[in-house]
């Protein structure tokens, strides 16, 4: 076997503070072990923790960055969705790709490789935010590796036209079918017409779901249904599930065995429910997050998300993962070793789960994807939000980020012979 390269010294996730040599050959793992000796460059990161790349499994590409172009007065869900809805009548397709390049580069240097994006199809916007973000796929393919979602933001049932627009852009190579059953006029039936379509191209499936703190219906029971009717376990996901955040203890245990069971998997969005949750509440807000770390103990396949980028959803946002997954840990206030670790996992391999990712993991035979953290262990990657200080994917170099000096007025170059 002839090697390229050798990532040296590497504490990779899961094994650590046991450290490793990687060897890397045409673009995948091909050997791991505690020392590899050949001639060949070989790179020593000195015990640094070492991921397969973040798996970002909720983002809206397509339309981040339009801060400039609505209002914020009442950050209700309500604003959000009219506020966007207006706006997007003014999007032209190279629009949503300058803004999508812009919100997809700031992940990549945030140590992202695997992403998926939904994206909004209705009669107003056509097919231009599906086209956008596919010629984004593949120009940035040497990066990331991007699985495009389709979905109806505005509604499907209420909205003539929708369904043979989703119809078109799964013929025309979206990876996958979304959902948005509250902004439909008849919510189970658009959850029944998600299905059929993911049964005709036979693809995953992805809802917004249950965005409210009202724990007086939900509509998680009807997707559980579903997907045991169609045998799609495994195969979906939901993203926001706020109310499981209002659940009394016996409702969440109750609820969590149920997605577990019928193989559904749940998206925390922790920006975007943190801003718009409670807006009713004068005090004591509640902060409206699922908890995933809970659900994951039920064994609920569960992932931590950014959602929305400096949008009416979410005025913030720098695509970090690891800065979300500690934003969360800091709400669902999870602190204990292993609890962060579960919280990274959110983040790496359990997102990988839900996306249904055969070859993600640093493991003989899987790509070379590396993101090299400024930390040593799992635990400080999330409790000090850990930096990348660079990426490697399919065994090429897709980003740096130095990490940052100290410039001491007073650091005497006395000093510095003395560290040297
Ligand atoms: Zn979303």
């Amino acid at each position: 076997m002839v090697l390229d390269y050798i990532l040296r010294n590497a504490a990779i996730a899961g094994s650590e503070p046991r450290t490793c040599d990687i060897g890397v050959a045409s673009g995948r793992i091909a050997a791991i072990s505690e020392r590899i000796e050949a001639d060949i460059p070989i790179e020593d990161v000195g015990g640094k923790l070492v991921v397969p790349g973040f798996v970002e499994t909720h983002i809206h590409l397509d339309k981040s960055c339009i801060l400039d172009r609505c209002k914020s007065r009442e950050g209700t869900l309500a604003e959000a969705i009219a506020e966007v809805a207006a706006a997007k009548r003014g999007f032209s397709e190279d629009d949503i790709y300058r803004r999508a390049r812009r919100t997809l580069e700031k992940a990549i240097v945030q140590g992202t490789m695997r992403v998926r994006t939904h994206v909004e199809v209705d009669p107003r916007i056509g097919l231009k935010g599906f086209h956008a973000i596919r010629t984004l796929k593949q120009a940035y393919a040497w990066a990331i590796d991007l699985e495009i979602c389709v979905f109806p933001q505005e509604g499907l049932l209420n909205d003539p036209g929708t369904e043979e627009l989703l119809i078109e852009a799964c013929e025309q190579g979206a990876d996958l079918i979304g959902g948005c059953p509250y902004t439909d006029n008849n919510p189970h039936g658009q959850i029944a017409r998600i299905f059929a379509i993911a049964q005709r191209f036979d693809c995953d499936v992805d809802f917004h779901l249950d965005f409210d703190l009202d724990p007086s219906w939900m509509d998680l029971e009807e997707v559980c249904r579903k997907t045991e009717e169609m045998r799609w376990g495994g195969r979906v996901a939901i993203g926001h599930v706020t109310k499981l955040s209002a659940l009394k203890p016996e409702r969440f245990t109750a609820a969590a065995r149920r997605l577990a069971d019928a193989g559904v998997a749940v998206t925390v969005l922790p920006a975007t429910d943190l801003f718009l949750a409670g807006r009713n509440h004068d005090h004591n807000v509640p902060r409206g997050v699922a908890p995933a770390h809970r659900l994951l103990d039920h064994g609920v396949t569960c992932s931590i998300a950014s959602n929305n980028v400096l949008n009416p959803f979410t005025p913030f946002g720098d695509c970090s993962l690891v800065r979300m997954a500690n934003l969360y840990a800091n709400i669902a206030q999870v602190g204990r070793a292993n609890e962060l670790t579960a919280c990274l996992d959110m983040i790496t391999a359990v997102p990988a789960k839900l996306m249904n990712l055969r070859d993600y993991g640093v493991a003989i035979g899987n790509p070379a994807d590396f993101v090299v953290l400024d930390c040593r262990d799992r635990t400080a990657a999330i409790a000090e939000i850990a930096r990348p200080l660079f990426g490697i994917k399919h065994g090429h170099r897709t980003f740096v980020c130095p990490p940052a000096k100290l410039l001491a007025a007073d650091c005497d170059s006395d000093h510095r012979g003395a560290e040297a």
